[in-house]
Formats: structure tokens, sequence, C-alpha cells
């Protein structure tokens, strides 16, 4: 016998969890078919029969699909729904609150369903579950498409729930929702210290697997070895029955049999050293090729890299559980994806608490936002040494480390004191300010040096390059300046301006046909943004208030679109923000409204980059004037979308990234109302010929410094 599991027999006393459909008992077609056997009720009783084993029976189905097990096994306890709702001793509880929201996606989702014989819309109180497992299978891939965009759209502006990939199906659910939770409260019910078995097919079931602690077994049901946290696997439900047989007679000191009789097999080991690792806080989302999904800019940059080097990537799964910090590591189809879910403090002290609201508008001389609070430097301190540390884990001690952004400046000199040895560069996708802004942080100097630990620090331009030059020196002396000129290259990020240009000559969707049908002929001015105050939006409306103030020409020949994508809505800065914006569109559009004009349209949503693309061609001025921004990628992608023949206008921020080369946009300084309205004039004027003049410039820029470009420069530096 293996000493892993020994234990589940000796061990006086003991918890077991056990999933149900897939585990103890074979899928039906549709759950409420699936019944318990005679079998499976003589194991579930026999276990909760022993002396000192507590037995939790631990399902993803609706309660009303489990309600009539705890009259028939009066000593087990239940969850239901990946445990919203828990039963002990005959009661049951929910633990979290019924999401009506969810009515909105159940909706799109049945429309979806009813074109695909087969597909079901299971509704839960916290989650909204899409079944395709009876649909013919040449459409599975087609549903699960389809389904997926509809879901990531909706989850843009719900930010409690997630996705999540269930067997044959696709879930949305309340992030609190998940087996980790159950397993815990069934910990809880249990002898405290007692060991705990957990026994699942499912991916939800790596839920409880990635909550299991040192002395725990997880057992896998699969007939093929897949990436897994649990430590043992089984082939099928036959051998998970075998397998309790024999775990309750041998605890009864009769075994029948022998335990090298059962078919247990160690789960597969993390892969080998891998050459590039690259870590960010948030791992992206899953990328698909052979579906047509978006994928963002930074991840197609990478997939080329990462693919060709066995790569690997690291983040954060967007979950929180205690403890957390449990590695997962699933093989994709462009690289392996590892991720681990935030312990509890996590997205309060570090995410949104120090880089949201320290270094964010630090990072972007904001000093009037900035706040320090020690707690929460003690939490970005400790969340950096332990990325490091998952790295290590992920990748081995000997691979290359590319670390994306402020929220891990600190993981290089982590990675050194752990002992790695192979390259580390760090990418900064935001500014670097100037030393007087830098030096307010309590902690300045400490992080001045652990950046250059980093062998190559990458920025987006050339103003940073001089404040990170001179902060280093004001901090740290002459000599720190000299290791930083060594290590610091700016290497600007670019997009991947074929695809933009491609997909802005795509066909005219429903939605795109109704902004066509708005503006009636009338000029477009486009904004898109995600809804930070770094982006300027509240300045940028006043100043096309100011337009129409001004030059009253214009008043009923343009519309303004604002889109805006939510973001750090749990920062209550970022709600404020929303209200001013809206509160402001409100005031323009009351001043100047006409019974047939609306001047400013404002959309507080996400669109996938093929509208986008579409949208910014039809767009004859495109805004972008943060107030200070990295780069802005809005602003390359905006140029690569326009007809080269008759183009439309780039107004663009001096404060930015991108108008270091982009030097031929109309540059304006988004401080100045009155110079930005007058600068929307002179865009909305410009003759053709100038338009195509500057456009010219712009897009030689723009194909220079593409993405691609940037990784691959990247890279290169890193290894030279
Ligand atoms: N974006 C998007 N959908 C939207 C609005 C924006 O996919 O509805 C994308 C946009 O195409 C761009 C990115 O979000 O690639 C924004 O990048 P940028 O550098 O302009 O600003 P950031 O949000 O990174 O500060």
């Amino acid at each position: 016998m293996h000493a892993d599991w020994q234990h589940l027999v000796t061990a006086t006393q003991l918890v077991v969890a056990l999933d149900l459909d897939g585990t103890l008992i074979p899928f039906a077609p549709t759950p409420q078919e699936a019944r318990i056997d005679g079998d499976s009720a003589a194991l579930i009783a026999g276990l909760a029969a022993l002396p000192g084993v507590t037995v939790g029976v631990i399902s993803g189905r609706p309660r009303d699909l489990v309600d009539d097990l705890p009259p028939r096994f009066p000593t087990v306890k239940f969850a239901a729904e990946h445990g919203v709702w828990r039963c002990s001793n005959g009661v049951w509880e929910a633990s979290l609150a019924p999401i009506p929201q969810l009515d909105e996606v159940q909706a799109s989702l049945a429309v979806l369903a009813a074109k695909h014989p087969g597909a079901i819309v299971e509704r839960k109180s916290c989650s909204v579950c899409l079944h395709w497992r009876s649909v013919a299978p040449d459409h599975h891939d087609v549903v699960s498409a389809a389904a997926e965009v509809i879901v990531d759209e909706w989850l843009e502006t719900h930010q409690l729930l997630e996705r999540l990939p269930v067997m044959e199906a696709l879930e949305v659910r309340h992030r609190g929702a998940h087996k980790g939770g159950a397993l815990n409260w069934l910990r809880q019910h249990g002898p405290p210290g007692a060991p705990l078995l957990a026994i699942g097919d499912d991916i939800t079931d790596e839920d409880m697997f990635v909550s299991l602690r040192d002395h725990d077994v997880g057992i896998l049901v699969a007939q093929h070895p897949r990436r897994t946290q649990a430590s043992l696997r089984l082939p099928s439900i036959s051998s998970v029955h075998k397998f309790l047989r024999w775990l309750i007679d041998a605890r009864q000191h009769q075994p029948t049999i022998g335990p090298e009789e059962l078919v247990v097999a160690r789960g597969p080991k993390l892969p080998a050293e891998a050459r590039l690792l690259v870590a960010s806080n948030r791992l992206p989302a899953v990328p698909s090729t052979d579906r047509k999904r978006e994928v963002g800019g930074l991840v197609s940059a990478l997939i080329p890299a990462l693919t060709e080097q066995s790569g690997i990537w690291l983040g954060w799964s967007g979950a929180e559980r205690d403890p957390g910090l449990r590695l997962r590591v699933e093989d994709g189809e462009a690289f392996t994806r590892a991720q681990f879910d935030y312990p509890l403090t996590w997205r309060e002290r570090f995410y949104a608490g120090f880089c949201n609201q320290s270094l964010w508008p630090l990072l972007h001389a904001f000093l009037g936002r900035v706040r320090y609070v020690d707690d929460e430097w003690a939490c970005y301190v400790d969340a950096n040494r332990a990325y490091a540390q998952l790295v290590m884990q992920a990748a081995g001690t000997g691979s290359d480390v590319w670390v994306q952004d402020f929220h891990l400046m600190l993981v290089g000199r982590e990675l050194r004191r752990g002992g790695h040895r192979g390259r580390t560069g760090f990418y900064l996708h935001v500014p670097f300010p100037p030393l007087d802004v830098f030096e307010t942080m309590p902690w300045a100097s400490e992080v001045m040096a652990a950046l250059l630990e980093f062998d190559l620090i990458g920025l987006q331009g050339a103003r940073w390059f001089d404040n990170f030059m001179q902060t280093a020196r004001g901090l740290l002396g002459t000599d720190a300046e000299a290791r930083a000129k060594d290590r610091v290259r700016v290497i600007p990020v670019g997009i991947d301006p074929d695809r933009f240009a491609d997909e802005a000559l795509g066909t005219m969707n429903d939605e795109l046909g109704s902004f066509e049908a708005m503006l009636g002929g009338r000029k477009l001015l486009l904004g898109v943004d995600r809804l930070d105050y770094s982006k300027g939006i509240p300045e940028r409306l006043e100043a096309f208030a100011r337009l129409l103030e001004r030059y009253p020409e214009w008043r009923g020949q343009v519309s303004f679109v604002q889109v805006s994508v939510p973001t750090r809505s749990e920062v209550l800065e970022y709600a404020e923000l929303r209200g001013k914006v809206e509160s402001l569109v409100g005031r323009i559009n009351g001043a100047f409204g006409e019974a047939d004009w609306t001047p400013v349209r404002y959309l507080y949503r996400s669109y996938d980059q093929s509208t986008l693309a579409r949208l910014y061609r039809i767009a004859a001025v495109g805004l972008v004037t943060p107030l200070r921004d990295g780069m802005n990628l809005v602003a390359k992608e905006y140029v690569a979308a326009q007809d080269p023949d008759d183009p439309g206008v780039l107004v663009l921020s001096k404060f930015c990234g991108a108008a270091e080369r982009m030097t031929l946009a109309l540059l304006t300084n988004p401080y100045h109302v009155d110079g930005v309205a007058a600068d929307l004039d002179t865009a909305l004027r410009m003759p053709r010929e100038e338009r195509v003049a500057r456009h010219g410039a712009l897009r030689a820029v723009v194909w220079k410094e593409t993405a691609s470009a940037w990784s691959k420069d990247f890279l290169e530096a890193m290894r030279a």
C-alpha cells in the first residue's frame, strides 16, 4: 500500500467528501434521470456507519435534485449547487443570497439552446449552466464558442460572477459558490485535525482538491491521466466502488481484498523545467485558435514565444480561497496555464489596495489620489514573494521569467533570493513618474532597488525612461543610475495592425447598423476607454461641450460616442467617476440636445475588438485624450482601422506614450478644455489631403511597432 493513503485506514477520525455524478453514479442524459443505485446507497450508508467517520456528499446538482437524500441518510452531510446549499441534520441552509441578475444571462443562453436540439439551460440560485452533452457531437464546438461569447460579455459588468468550464457544459456562477467552500464547511463539521478524503471526477471537483491540506487525500476519477490537484486517480466509477468497499472493510479490520488490487495511479506531475514563464497578476482568458475567440493584444503577442518554448503563463485565477496559493497547471492549446487563487486578504489589500490605490495613481503621477497604508504594503511584499515561489514551483529555477507590470515589481528580487538562476525581465505597461512624485512612496528606495535586480526592465517611452534614470540616481545614487542604464530599454507595446485593418472591413451587424442609423449622416467622434480617471473622460466631455458652445455650427452635425468599459468598480473613486461622467453626459445632452439629435451617446459596456474595429472605421475623429497613459493602444487601433484613402483624424493627448512616436496625430493637451475644443474643430474641418498625409505617417509607426515586434525585441534583449 502506498504510504500516501495508508492513514485513511488507520486514522481514528476521518472525513470523506464524495461527488455524486460521474464519481459514485454514472451520468444520465439529464440530471433528473440519474438515480442513486443500490450499490452506491450501500457504500454511503456503510461509510457513514463507521465509527469516527464523517461523510459528506458534495454535488453540483440543484438542491431539489438532492432533496430526497438527507432523509435516506440522516447522518450524512449534503451540499448542493457546489455548496451554495448545505444540509446538516436534515436542515438546509443557503450560504449565499440568490442572484436575480442571472436572469439576463439565462435568457440569452436559452435563446442559444433553442437553436441547438439537446442543449439545456439549468438555473440554480447562484449559477446558470448550459449543457450540451446531448447535442450532436459535431455541433459541440459551435455551441460552446457561442456560449462563451455571450457569457464573457455579460461577465464584464458582473464581477462577482465567473465562468467555468464543466464537462460538456459551461457554467456561470458566483465566485463564492465552489466546492472548496463546501469542503471547508464539511471539515468544520468533522473532528478537528481529522484527515480528509475527497473523490470527484469533474473540473469543479478540482476546487475540492485545491483546498486539501497536507495529510488529506484527493482522488480524481478519470479513465486517462489529466492535470489535477488530486494526488491519486481511479479510472472508473466501478473502481471507486471497489475502493470505498475496501476502505469500509479495512477500517473494520476485515478487508476481503488487498489494496494492491485497487487500481490507483499517481496523478500527473507538474511539467519539467519550462524555458519561458510569463507572470502577470491575472491569467488571461483561455485563448483558442480554432474558435474565433477574442484574444487581447498582450496574449496574442506572447503566444508565438510561449508556444515555441513550451512556455507557461502564470497568474491569478480571479477566485479567492482560504488558504489559496495552490498551483493548478493545465496544458492549453498555445501554452501551459498555471493559476492559483488569492488568499482571502489579497483582493482588498494587495490588488484593490496597494496596486490600485497606491501604485496606479503614483505611477500615473496623480498624487492627489495616492494613499499609502502599511498593511497594504506588507501584503504587496508577501504577494510578490508568493508569486516568485509559485514561478519556481511551476517552471523550475532555471527558466527565463518575464514579469508583467506594476503588480509584481519585487518578483525579480524575490526570485534571486529564492535561488532562481534563469534570466528575469520586467515590463512596465504604465508610465514611470519623476523622482519628486515617486519618492512620496515610503518604500520608494526599496522598490527601485528591487526593480534593478531584474536583468532587463522594459518601458513604453523615452519620457518614462528619463524619469526612471532621474529617480534611480536621486534615490540610490550614481551607481544605481549606471546599473539602470545597463538594464532599462524603451520597447514600445503595439497591436496586431493587420487584424484591425481586416476586421474594420467586416460586415455591419445589427448593433453597428443601429449606430449608423443613429448617426444619420452626422460625423462621429469616438472615445473608447476603460472608465479610469487617468483616461480624462470628464475633461473630454467638457471639451466637447465647449466645441458646441464656441463653434455652434457643429450642433446637430456631430455625435460623440463614448464607450466606457467598467473597471475596478470595487474601488470607491471609480464608482464616483462613473457618477460624475453620467451627470456630465446628462448636462450636455440637456443643454444642447434637440428632439432629433442627442449630442453624446454614452455606453457603459465593452465591445469585442472586431466590433470596435468597425466603429473606429466609421469615426471621423478618434478622441484619445488620457491625462496620462503608458502607451494607449486605442490610438494605434484607431489608426489601423482607417480607410487609407479617406481616413479619420486622431486627436491624441500629448501625455501618453503613443504620442512620442505618433507625432503626426493632432496632439492636444487634455487639461486645456478650450484647446481641445479648438483641436476638435480643426480635426472636423481637416481637408482630405492633410488627413491622408498624416494618416500615412501614423500607419508607418503602427505597422512598425507591433505587438509581435515588442515581444520579440524584449525577449532578445533579455537574453542578450
Ligand atoms: N477594448 C475592448 N473592448 C472595449 C474597449 C476597449 O476590447 O469595449 C480594448 C481595446 O481594443 C484596447 C484595450 O481594451 O486594446 C485598451 O488598451 P489601452 O492601452 O488603450 O488602455 P488600458 O485599458 O490598457 O489602460
